[in-house]
């Protein structure tokens, strides 16, 4: 009996009531205390909504995160606006901050999110973490009086390790990192040598956790959704899948549905992904509203089948549906029609495969 396994990626676009109270939060027109309570109501609905769509597996639909990067430094008190500056596509810009002082902690960690999702279902929920290479970046080039790089980097490994391990303890089903930054980095450096030592820092991390605890971590990467928009489609998944799979995690998710040489993707899969692996391809587009039929998604799947073993192939969605907390451009009835077409079309394609 052949079983492909579907997980999600995380965000799930916050409904207009908790963008409003978020707005007013910010403008210190509303207590923390009710946009709290708002927070809650609003991950309740996002996990009964994702337990209605037959997902085996859910995430919180990150409501109460402030980005799926930013999290862990929200209200650090040294931290400047004027960081790394992120270009997409159509024009619009992300800007990172950077941290003005250490020794550098994490505010948050990625347990707290799970710990709330956990009260709301039975069924097993993933956590999403933010790649330490992804906050690596919020080192000034110009160095801190008094807070070397080095034991910055120092600091980060630690608080790294502590987000992943905190989840696994805390009973996560699975911890994603987030590491949209990879092919970013074959776009900002050809030479290869900054994806290199993204993969490099990251698997310091990985190194620290045993190989039964790295079946449970994967990595999730793409050319970075924000407001329909990404920010490195342009390079080709060939330049990046050689090194991505030397990162020392079990899974893989991998956008794909939005890829338009899917065979060369495959392919390039199939020579890289390394025994023990298993690699979650995407089969719905969250850059695009059209909803996939369940039909067309376990098509895709069975395609994937002839070049990728069937016990290292799941699938998944391309991206979050709103890795930012302010990207509302995928509406929320959207997001979920698609991840019902992804489950559906998941247990269609596992259908057809043993019916042969
Ligand atoms: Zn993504």
């Amino acid at each position: 009996m052949t079983q492909i396994p579907t997980e999600p990626i995380g965000s799930i676009p916050r409904p207009a009531y908790l963008q409003e109270a978020m707005k007013a939060f910010s403008k210190s027109e509303i207590k923390e205390s009710e946009l709290n309570t708002l927070f809650e109501k609003a991950t309740l609905e996002t996990i009964k909504e994702l337990e209605a769509t037959g997902s085996p597996v859910i995430s919180d639909g990150e409501q109460s995160k402030p980005s799926f990067a930013t999290y862990p430094i929200h209200g650090y008190p040294h931290l400047a606006a004027d960081g790394v500056v992120i270009p997409f596509a159509d024009g619009h810009t992300r800007q990172l901050p950077k941290i003005t002082a250490g020794p550098f902690r994490y505010q948050t960690f990625a347990s707290s999110y799970l710990e709330k999702a956990k009260r709301y279902t039975l069924l097993p929920v993933k956590q999403a973490v933010i790649a330490v290479s992804a906050i690596s970046l919020l080192y000034p080039p110009e160095g801190i009086d008094g807070y070397a790089q080095a034991q910055f980097i120092v600091d980060l490994l630690d608080e790294a390790e502590k987000d992943i391990r905190k989840c696994l303890i805390g009973g996560a089903y699975n911890v994603q990192i987030d590491f949209t930054e990879a092919r970013l980095a074959l776009k900002l450096d050809p030479s290869k040598q900054l994806l290199n030592a993204f993969i490099e820092l990251n698997n310091k991390v990985l190194d620290r956790f045993t190989e039964d605890e790295r079946r449970r971590i994967g990595v999730h990467t793409c050319p970075g959704g924000d407001h329909d928009s990404t920010h490195s489609a342009d390079i080709p998944y060939s330049e990046l899948l050689p090194l991505l799979f030397k990162l020392k995690a079990g899974s893989f998710y991998l956008e794909y549905a939005a890829e338009k040489e899917k065979q060369s993707v495959l392919k390039s899969i199939k020579e890289n992904l390394q025994p023990g692996q298993r690699v979650f391809l995407g089969v719905t587009d969250v850059l695009n509203p059209r909803i996939e039929t369940a039909e067309e998604i376990s098509e895709l799947l069975i395609e994937a089948s002839r070049i990728i073993p069937l016990n290292q192939l799941g699938s998944t969605d391309d991206c979050g549906f709103s890795p930012f907390a302010d990207d509302i451009s995928t509406a929320r009835n959207i997001a979920f029609s698609k991840i019902k077409a992804r489950v559906d079309g998941t247990a269609l394609a596992e259908k057809k495969l043993n019916s042969r």
